[in-house]
């Protein structure tokens, strides 16, 4: 480590401990960091190689399902972007994946009044029979409402979750309540004897386009096909059921599995000084298929690739900085593999794994960011006075919280022990748009982008020209981490 080595020269110099510590400190954000820092988020601002990253992305390939061949091809090209941009080591990373597809799905209202209902199979949900499954829906306002009555009580019948529109936050939090009924609704349906389960779209919208999203494998199978009702159709389903009536439904899907690969696109901007000391910019190459993934998350690439492409431009900084695109962060697997974020923690040695310095992702849409949280141990920090002081101006405050996930694609480093950070975005109509065929490029603000790009550019330029110890920070409790 760059600080031992330091310590130990300069203690067999005669300088006392506290001192050199302070001096190390004072050095990692030197003026000159501060004011290269500076100029990088101004130039930012200005540059458009995000924009031009993710329209070439989502026009050439549009949907890029987990594991598709379009998937693959978007990988191909990108890695062939990061090469023309000046990206040293670009290489593609494979992983065996299980794809999904959708094919066709229907839901009818049958009686008198048979009424078509827009809905989305849930990734990786089975098919149902070619003649559809018919049954009586019994509703539920709360995951927790449909695991309370009795195993096997829904023998024949459709388990319907509606626990309300998703109420749109700056930080996104109304969206891990409600997702917890796609990841486990169809599982708790089939233990309740369910013949399939339906919920309302996690979604803020009220357009007839369905959310979709994975849902979750039990013991290595997804037990019931599953879907989810556009906002207005769970909302008419609901008001009927309130009238009194006992609405029965037709569901029709063609879903299905196949055995394929999917793959991480790396590239490198080697470090100066520190090759060995890498630091982490995560996004996933995937999207649903609905849309054209531009905000989930075309722009996570967009943003990285560009911060990193702006610092080459400036000349290397003093560590490597690494842009991955993961590949297949959206789907659920038979087995927990952890993805393309598994396969990435996989192929590194411990001495590698020790040696990932810093790591953050980028999963949140392209709107702007307003707050900047650093790893455990490091709020109040010089570090965290320099990133406050860069990033003021461009509206970034410093969160009062530490970082401590990152997000799925760089979740197994993070576990790992590698120290995380966040930029987080105003997700305030994130999810009017996320998993729904309405993802698509207009959505992006190219402003907002910039602002992104800027300051994701000054934050780990200030990291990654620096000998800033993150995990040397961590209080003594999760220092082994
Ligand atoms: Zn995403
Ligand atoms: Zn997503």
């Amino acid at each position: 480590m760059v600080r031992s080595v330091r310590l130990a020269s300069l203690l067999s110099a005669g300088v006392c401990a506290l001192a050199v510590l302070g001096a190390g400190a004072a050095q990692a954000q030197s003026a000159g960091a501060i004011r290269a820092a500076e100029q990088l988020r101004d130039q930012a601002l200005q540059s458009n190689i995000a924009l031009d990253y993710v329209t070439q992305l989502t026009t050439r390939f549009g949907a890029r399902p987990a594991g598709s061949p379009s998937e693959q091809a978007a990988a191909a090209w990108a890695a062939d972007y990061m090469r023309a941009q000046g990206f040293k080591n670009v290489r593609i990373q494979e992983f065996p994946l299980v794809g999904w597809e959708r094919g066709e799905e229907s839901a009818t209202l049958l009686g008198a009044n048979p009424q078509h209902l827009v809905v989305a199979a849930l990734g990786h949900s089975v098919a149902t029979p070619a003649a559809g499954v018919e049954g009586e829906v019994v509703r539920f306002r709360t995951l927790e409402e449909l695991q309370a009555v009795p195993d096997g009580s829904l023998r024949g019948k459709i388990a319907y979750v509606d626990a309300g529109q998703l109420i749109p936050m700056q930080d996104g939090s109304g969206y891990g309540p409600l997702t917890r009924i796609r990841g486990a609704g169809p599982g708790v349906a089939a233990q309740k004897g369910a013949a399939a389960f339906i919920m309302r779209s996690v979604g803020s919208d009220m357009h007839r386009m369905p959310h979709t999203g994975t849902t979750r494998y039990i013991d290595g199978k997804v037990p019931l096909p599953g879907f989810a009702l556009s906002g207005p159709d769970a909302s008419q389903l609901s008001r009927l059921m309130d009238m009194g009536e006992k609405p029965r439904l037709r569901l029709t899907s063609t879903a299905h599995t196949y055995e394929t690969k999917s793959q991480n696109v790396i590239g490198d901007l080697p470090g100066r000084t520190h090759p060995e000391q890498v630091i982490v910019l995560g996004s996933h190459m995937d999207s649903w298929d609905l849309g054209t993934g531009a905000i989930d998350d075309g722009a996570g690439g967009a943003i990285t690739l560009a911060a990193a492409k702006l610092m080459m431009e400036r000349g290397a900084p003093a560590r490597t900085v690494r842009v991955i695109l993961y590949g297949s962060e959206e789907v659920a697997q038979p087995t927990n593999t952890g993805n393309g974020g598994g396969a990435y923690l996989r192929s590194l040695s411990p001495d590698e794994l020790k040696n990932h310095v810093f790591t953050g992702e980028s999963d949140f849409g392209a709107d702007r960011v307003y707050a900047f949280g650093l790893p455990v141990g490091a709020q109040g920090s010089d570090f965290a006075k320099a990133a406050a002081r860069v990033l003021y101006p461009i509206g970034v405050l410093p969160s009062p919280d530490p970082e401590l996930h990152g997000g799925a694609d760089i979740g197994p480093i993070v576990e790992a022990g590698v120290p995380v950070f966040g930029l987080n975005q105003d997700g305030t109509r994130y999810f009017d748009l996320h998993h729904t065929a309405d993802d698509t490029l207009d959505k992006i603000d190219p402003k907002q982008l910039s602002q992104n790009v800027a300051a994701w550019t000054a934050l780990v330029w200030l990291a990654a020209d620096s000998d800033v110890d993150f995990r040397a920070m961590r209080p003594a409790a999760t220092a082994g981490r």
